[in-house]
């Protein structure tokens, strides 16, 4: 059993049943499989994506520049983050919001200080705006928020049941790894799980990641009380 994780989840998880923007059905569902881990004492922190309302590499052009494309990713974020604070609270499973993009009358800066005086109240804290700088992704500031935050392990979710060597929604034949180690993550062009800035990060600080799927019943607690579902990477 992990006693402090760093859940990743994306913003297409959120869609649930819709294109895009916010299911709040999904979320609510998130927050029962999620409350069944912390009844067991686990500290939760979710980094949350932004994919479901917009990416910075999709939006950049046509005179729209990069940096400002990922400024409203990362505003994607904030929205997904107070929306699943508001559900998760709702559910009966306290959570806050944390922004590291500056939004004082969105969200509570985060600080190193205030993520732990919420966890300590067996609070979920959800943190937006990943590093709060451009040209980065979700998946690299969960990777340095997990370090910061000395999280045990990265839960990373997906649609899919671990880690591939090519889209087994493409490929039959695509093998998948039980475990694989952050060097071969980070040297295989074929494991693209997460970018490699996110990957090269993990294996620099030595943090072990899972990939699972997330829209199995009970997955999320069973990743977390340590049994082998999804690829571990470490
Ligand atoms: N983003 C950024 N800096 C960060 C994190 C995210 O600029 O530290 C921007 C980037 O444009 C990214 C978008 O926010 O595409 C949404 O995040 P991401 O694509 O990681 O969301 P996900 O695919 O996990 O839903």
């Amino acid at each position: 059993m992990y006693k402090r994780v760093l859940l990743k989840l994306s913003g297409e998880q959120l869609q649930g049943k819709f294109d895009g923007g916010f299911d709040a059905e999904r979320a609510s569902w998130i927050a029962s499989e999620i409350r069944k881990a912390t009844a067991h004492g686990t500290e939760i922190v979710v980094m949350i994506g932004g994919g479901n309302y917009a990416r910075g590499a999709q939006l950049t052009g046509g005179g729209v520049q990069r940096v400002t494309a990922d400024n409203i990713g990362m505003m994607a974020t904030m929205m997904n983050a107070v929306a699943l604070a508001d559900v998760f609270n709702s559910e009966g499973l306290p959570a806050r919001a944390l922004t590291n993009i500056k939004a004082d009358q969105v969200a509570d800066q985060f600080t190193h200080r205030r993520a732990l005086s919420h966890l300590e109240k067996e609070r979920v804290v959800i943190v937006a705006g990943g590093i709060g700088r451009p040209y980065l992704t979700t998946d690299t500031a969960a990777v340095s928020l997990a370090l910061e935050l000395d999280c045990d392990v990265i839960l990373k979710a997906t649609k899919v049941d671990g880690v591939y060597d090519s889209d087994p929604h493409k490929n039959t034949d695509a093998k998948r790894f039980d475990t694989l180690t952050l060097q071969e993550a980070v040297e295989r062009p074929d494991i693209k799980v997460m970018d490699k800035a996110a990957i090269a990060l993990a294996y620099d600080h030595d943090q072990s990641l899972v990939v699972f799927s997330l829209l199995e019943t009970d997955n999320i607690a069973r990743v977390i009380a340590g049994e082998p579902i999804g690829t571990t990477i470490s």
